[in-house]
């Protein structure tokens, strides 16, 4: 699987040095975006992939705003409706935008713990702890399984169950120390809960304003993906 970083903001990342969640998964036969942030449509465009998913962790603006840009792109190159797998939401925000004129579509399937199967991958959901309703994903194509955690604060019980034997954890850190009262993990730790963890873990959910000091207490112990990174296993 092949995993484009498209947006790794937090949300309140304050330029466009980093735009905000999303990510493009791809086994080689299909593909998903996880998140869709504001600015990561746009990447989608600039890295020029291609996807008929989007998974949502939640509906913070943060993950999920670019969506409704990138259904105007998608009409107007003639592409089908995108399916929205989401938390309960995300039809009532849709609808709200088609009532005041904007021709906007999608095949939206609400759950509180979305799930579905694309091509090989299965890729389901687990709560996730934050300050609304969340979920952190899990993909697996039969032989490797990916942990995307969206917004969570650890120790999150849900997530951390689905990290003990994952391959590679892709986590945010939105702060250097202390932001769960926000629903958030911070670099620090995400440092010490790593310790035992076997997975490649790669960082995103930075802010930009908070990145030289995520930097060095991350030092070289684990990735922090930027705009564009991409990873393979
Ligand atoms: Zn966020
Ligand atoms: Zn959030």
């Amino acid at each position: 699987m092949r995993f484009l970083f498209l947006g790794t903001g937090s949300g309140s990342s304050r330029d466009s040095r980093r735009f905000k969640a999303g990510i493009h998964v791809d086994d080689g036969y299909n593909s998903v975006f996880l998140d869709m942030g504001p600015g990561a449509n746009l990447r989608v465009e600039d890295y020029h992939v291609k996807a008929d998913h989007v998974f949502f962790t939640h509906l913070h603006i943060d993950h999920f705003d670019g969506v409704f840009d990138y259904m105007v792109s998608r009409k107007v190159q003639g592409m089908k409706d995108l399916t929205v797998h989401s938390p309960p939401g995300f039809q009532r925000v849709l609808s709200s935008f088609r009532e005041i004129g904007n021709q906007v579509d999608a095949n939206v399937e609400e759950s509180d713990l979305p799930r579905a199967k694309v091509g090989e991958m299965e890729i389901y959901s687990v709560k996730a702890c934050h300050a609304i309703y969340a979920v952190s994903y899990v993909v697996t194509d039969g032989e490797k399984k990916v942990v995307y955690t969206g917004d969570t604060s650890e120790p999150c019980e849900d997530v951390i169950r689905e990290i003990h034997d994952a391959d590679l954890v892709i986590h945010e850190a939105s702060c250097v120390d202390n932001c769960k009262q926000f629903g958030h993990t911070s670099a620090k730790e995400i440092i010490s809960m790593t310790n035992d963890i076997k997975a490649k873990v790669i960082l995103t959910h930075i802010p930009t304003h908070l990145e030289k000091e995520i930097y060095e207490v991350i030092g070289n112990k684990l990735l922090i993906a930027r705009d564009g990174t991409v990873f393979e296993l």
